[in-house]
Parts: structure tokens; sequence; C-alpha cells
């Protein structure tokens, strides 16, 4: 059996737990916390990096630095995962989903313009598969509307645009540490911060409204209850179990790019046969392999071909229905514009197994069976 996923080790996770345990430290905001977050702030270059409990709650904590209110309006790409909306509808925003290209499956920077209003306050770009969206058009168009950039950065650590990392570029970024993500901490997440305006009320938020991250940097003498705020930081547990794999985060990296590599160069001949497409990577992004689809010509093939994989013991799996054609996207949003792309292309996406570990004669396989289908 070849699965979808399995989650990162890399052997030192255990040491680091048990240290954390030998330390009595398990707790937020211990030496592992601490550690993981400056490993981010010096990595991306960004002035702060919060640890969280999840990339859903960093977007939560980006959502009440933006002052969202209810009624004020975001804009998202449709295709995307449920937190990316949750984050805004829980402070009472519509989201206004826009379509994507079909190209990168990201955000369509040319039809952001068209959904501004004047209750919009935010735009969230999401980077699908660690493939930017165009930062400098949307960050363009961001600077002329006076509305913010929240960059749903959960696939893209260790990715970058023009140079810069994912979840720099905009006011606020949000990486993901879930089980499925590149690196991982179970569950966990960070939020990176631009401008250092922010970064008193971020720590207060994050510390259940309390000013207690001064507290114990000595900058005040008693801590108090200053904000509202909730509980956002992770156990040291979890940090240990990431920090492991942050020592080891080139390997990684590179482990899933030549995984990611042997994909692309041997799916490439059915690819130009016409049979299936390749994801597309523009020139001015690098990606991180954070994962490798393939489409199909429609939902009816699919569907035939994850069932074949399935069949023979390999873990394909298709990906988000739209957010704008569920229940409670229909409730919290609405599409702007045509459909042209976001069900039509995500009814095609299917993604391939990879993840750290992934052995290459375990592509040869996946391979072999996806030719084996379009050879019937
Ligand atoms: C994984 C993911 C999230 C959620 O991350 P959590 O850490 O599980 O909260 C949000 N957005 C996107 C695009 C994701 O892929």
């Amino acid at each position: 059996m070849i699965n979808f996923n399995v989650p990162p080790h890399v052997g030192d996770e255990e040491k680091y737990i048990a240290e954390a345990i030998g330390n009595h430290k398990i707790c937020g905001d211990g030496p592992f916390c601490k550690r993981c977050a400056k490993w981010f702030e010096d990595t991306t270059g960004t002035e702060k990096a919060l640890l969280t409990t999840s990339c859903t709650h960093a977007t939560e904590m980006a959502a009440i630095l933006a002052d969202i209110q209810p009624g004020d309006e975001v804009i998202m790409p449709s295709y995307t995962f449920v937190s990316t909306a949750d984050a805004f509808v829980l402070r009472g925003a519509r989201v206004k989903f826009v379509d994507i290209r079909p190209d990168t499956m990201n955000i369509d920077e040319k039809l952001i313009e068209d959904a501004i209003t004047k209750k919009t306050r935010a735009i969230v770009p999401v980077h699908y598969a660690g493939v930017s969206c165009e930062m400098d058009t949307i960050m363009d168009i961001a600077r002329r509307h006076n509305l913010l950039v929240i960059e749903d950065a959960a696939q893209g650590v260790m990715s970058t645009y023009k140079g810069k990392a994912l979840g720099t570029i905009g006011d606020f970024g949000c990486y993901s540490f879930h089980e499925t993500k590149n690196y991982s901490m179970g569950e966990g997440g960070l939020l990176l911060i631009k401008n250092p305006d922010y970064i008193d009320r971020a720590e207060i938020v994050r510390e259940k409204g309390t000013n207690r991250s001064k507290f114990f940097r000595g900058q005040i003498d008693k801590y108090t209850w200053v904000d509202a705020g909730s509980s956002y930081l992770p156990s040291e547990l979890n940090a240990a179990y990431l920090w492991a794999q942050l020592e080891k985060a080139q390997e990684i990296y590179d482990d899933r790019m030549n995984s990611w590599n042997q994909y692309y160069e041997m799916l490439k001949p059915l690819a130009e046969a016409g049979y299936i497409e390749l994801p597309y990577v523009p020139e001015e992004c690098i990606h991180n392999a954070h994962m490798f689809y393939i489409k199909a010509k429609d939902l009816e093939e699919r569907t035939k071909l994850i069932e074949y994989l399935k069949n023979h013991g390999v873990g394909a799996v298709f990906h988000y229905i739209p957010l704008h054609s569920a229940p409670a996207g229909r409730k919290f949003g609405q599409f702007v514009g045509q459909d042209k792309y976001t069900t039509k292309e995500s009814e095609r996406l299917m993604r391939l197994p990879m993840y750290y570990g992934l052995k290459e004669n375990e592509i040869d396989k996946v391979i072999e069976l996806i030719s084996a289908f379009y050879q019937n």
C-alpha cells in the first residue's frame, strides 16, 4: 500500500519531547516554542513570528488584529480549505469568492478589483500547492484601495515569490504544521507579522488578552487582563516535535523536491500526449513540493482513476469542494462574477502520494499505474 500521506518524522522528535518533559516545561512558549519562532523569523526575515495551535487559529488572530467587524467583506478564492473563510466568518464578515486561474489554481488577480466594494477590508490570497499567487499585482490593488492582505500560506512554508518568503509579503502570513503539511507538529501553525505596530496586540490576543509576554520579558512588573483574547499558543511537546524537523528543514525540502521532479519528468509523456495536465509554476515562484497533482479530463475520468489506483494499493485523493457551493459558503458568502474555472478545474484535479520519505520505486509504481490506466 502506498499511502497518500505519511506525517513527517526525522528521528529526533522523541528525544526533544523527552527533553521538554525533563525540563518540567510542557505548556506554551518554553525553549522549543521560542526556538521554532526564532527559526522562522531568521529564515523568512520577517519582523515577528508567533507559533500557534493551528493555521486556522493564526488566521483567526490575523482577522482579530485586522479588526474585522460584522458586515465587513473579505475577498478570497472559493477553491480553498474552509479555515480561510471560517476565520473571517467568526468575526461576522461576509466572504466574496473570486474565480481562480486554471494554471496555478490560485485566485485570479485580474478579477479581484471587480469584487471590491465600500465594505471590503481585506484580500486573502491562498498559495495553492505552495506556488505563490501573483503578489505584486495583489499588493498593488491592496495599496490603491487601502486593504489589508492576509496570506493563507498554510501550504507555502519554504516557498518564495521573487525571492521573498510566502507569508511575509502581505500584512500577515499564516503557516500550517498539520500532519499533512511539509513540516509538522501534529496540529499547529504560525502567524507572521510584517508591521511591528501589530506585535504588542498580537501577543496579548494570543495570551488570553493579558500582557503576560511583556511580563516574562521583564518589561513590566506584573501582568493583567488588558484586552479580549484567547489561547492560541501550542504546547512545548508539539513544538519539540516541530523543532526536530526544522533542524532538517533542507533535507525534507530536497527529499520532497526529488519526488516532485520524478513525478513531473516521468508523467510528461502522458501530458504531451494530451491525457493529463501537469502543475504549472510561474518563473518568479520557487515552490516547496507541497503537493503533486494531475488533472484528468473531467470528473468522471478522475473518479475512475482514483478508484483504479485505490484498487491497486495507491492512495490518491481529490481536493476542495468549492466553498461557495457548500451550505455555509452560501450562507456566509457569495461568488462574484462567473465561475469559469473554480468548479470545472476542481473536479479534474487529483493529488498523488507525496510525503517525506516516499521512495523512488513507489513513485515508479504510481506512474506505471497511471500509464496503464490511460493505455486501456
Ligand atoms: C491546511 C490548510 C489550512 C488549515 O491549517 P490547520 O493548521 O489545519 O488549521 C488552511 N488553509 C489551507 C490552504 C490549508 O491547506
